[in-house]
């Protein structure tokens, strides 16, 4: 038994366990049909929080966990609970402490014009892992729950993570109603117009949870061109990002020699050139990129007066960040003073590294042992729901390939088999936490 509270105990983990092949379970039937909720112009899918598309999207996987025998419940967010309530609920564990329910899910909101497997697999698959272990072991011991949660992307509100947040009181309603999307409707107006928010019939959204597990597509090339089956996330990277203005002296680009001028964005290019040197001596795995430069005035005759430029950091250790970042602030220091020019900068975003559970990231990695998928240990270079959750309770998260790296995109894509293999290693971890005894 171990503090965190994951296990009920060990030592059942290698109980024979039907496991279910790519024929006996619906997994791409499923994500096919919930993709038809939102199907967009472009051959994707895009539902935002609380739009039409992801209430009806909501609506029929309630009625679809109903028939699966998951007693469907919304809370105040519009975050979505299928439970298998587990014989012991409410009684005190050997230990005199009250097992909470061990929990799996991921996101229904989409972004705009996104695919169909980001979010919505880690859905699904909870919703017929908890289907499957029903059907072939009854109730389990400890209560498990799978969550579609309403929101993770930040597409239609300037704010993300909506649902983990607010699960974990890490975020109140009164935080984020005022936001309005582009159209201008409120936050508030729009969790009340799709059947939510706290004058509605359902209960608050803080809940205590026993164990996360987040099942999600890489999103990224890495475990296709290793060619492992399973990726288990180690640390979720923390970032920094930041708006860096250069100014120099707008001049005509004829009658200015080049020894005389202040050229904000040829100074901008130095120091773009400088984070790309940076970042490679640093070493994987920390990345940085420059992906937005305005100029101004943005005249092709004109030497640039003004450039203003984006810099995102990440990597799965707070020092190594921030020592990247003072080693980038004395390069653009450095280019500037040698050019005459102005430096400014805003820090738009910092968030912390969060690794993952010890103990669960050992359990994962067994589980892949035990079903012989070759694994990889690896960072998570996005943000996702389970870095809320980390903090209020053990969480692990488990990733599968993604077609040429493709996702927030049409062309989003893991192959069945793929798909199979992390369902099974969920539906291990589950029985693992569910039914050891
Ligand atoms: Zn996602």
């Amino acid at each position: 038994m171990n503090e965190s509270g994951v296990y009920r105990s060990s030592g059942t983990n290698n109980a024979p366990l039907p496991l279910p092949n790519v024929e006996q379970v619906e997994l791409q039937a499923m994500l096919d049909w919930l993709s038809t909720y939102g199907a967009d112009a472009q051959g994707g899918v895009t539902r935002l929080l609380y739009d039409s598309a992801w209430c009806e999207a909501q609506g029929a996987l309630a009625a679809k966990m109903q028939e699966k025998g998951l007693s469907p419940e919304f809370d105040q967010s519009g975050n979505l609970y299928g439970t298998l309530k587990g014989e012991g609920e409410g009684e005190e564990s050997a230990t005199g402490v009250e097992e909470l329910p061990v929990v799996t899910g991921s996101h229904m909101d989409t972004v705009v014009y996104g695919g169909k497997y980001d979010g919505a697999y880690g859905v699904v698959a909870g919703v017929l892992a908890l289907e499957y272990l029903q059907k072939h072991f009854g109730a389990p011991k400890r209560t498990l729950q799978v969550v579609s949660l309403c929101e993770e992307e930040g597409s239609r509100f300037p704010f993300a993570y909506w649902g983990s947040r607010s699960i974990t009181g890490m975020t109140a309603l009164e935080a984020v109603e005022h936001l309005k999307d582009q159209d201008g409707v409120t936050f508030a107006q729009a969790i009340r117009d799709a059947g939510f928010g706290p004058d509605s019939a359902y209960r608050p959204a803080a809940k205590n949870y026993g164990a996360f597990i987040e099942l999600h597509i890489e999103q990224g090339q890495v475990l296709e061109r290793l060619g492992h089956s399973i990726g288990v996330v180690s640390d979720i990277v923390g970032q920094k990002r930041f708006s860096i203005t250069v100014s120099g002296e707008a001049n005509h680009a004829g009658t200015t020699p080049m020894s005389w001028r202040k050229d904000a964005l040829a100074g901008a290019a130095e120091m773009i050139t400088a984070v790309r040197n940076i970042a490679l001596e640093a070493g994987e795995p920390l990345v940085a990129t420059v992906g937005r430069i305005t100029a101004d005035p943005g005249v092709g005759n004109v030497v640039a007066a003004r450039a203003v430029f984006s810099l995102d950091i990440r990597h799965i250790r707070q020092e190594s960040i921030d020592r990247c970042w003072q080693d980038m602030l004395q390069a653009f220091s450095r280019i500037a003073a040698e050019q005459q020019l102005g430096l400014d900068w805003e820090e738009h975003l910092s968030v912390t590294p969060i690794p993952m559970n010890a103990e669960m990231i050992s359990d994962i990695q067994d589980t892949c042992e035990q079903e012989q998928l070759s694994y990889w240990l690896m960072p998570s270079g996005a943000g996702h729901d389970s870095q809320i959750f980390q903090p209020a309770c053990p969480t692990a998260m488990i990733f599968v390939p993604s077609q040429d790296g493709i996702s927030h995109n049409p062309l989003e894509y893991t192959a069945e088999a793929d798909l199979m293999h992390g369902f099974r290693v969920l539906v291990r971890l589950l029985y693992k936490y569910g039914y050891g005894s």
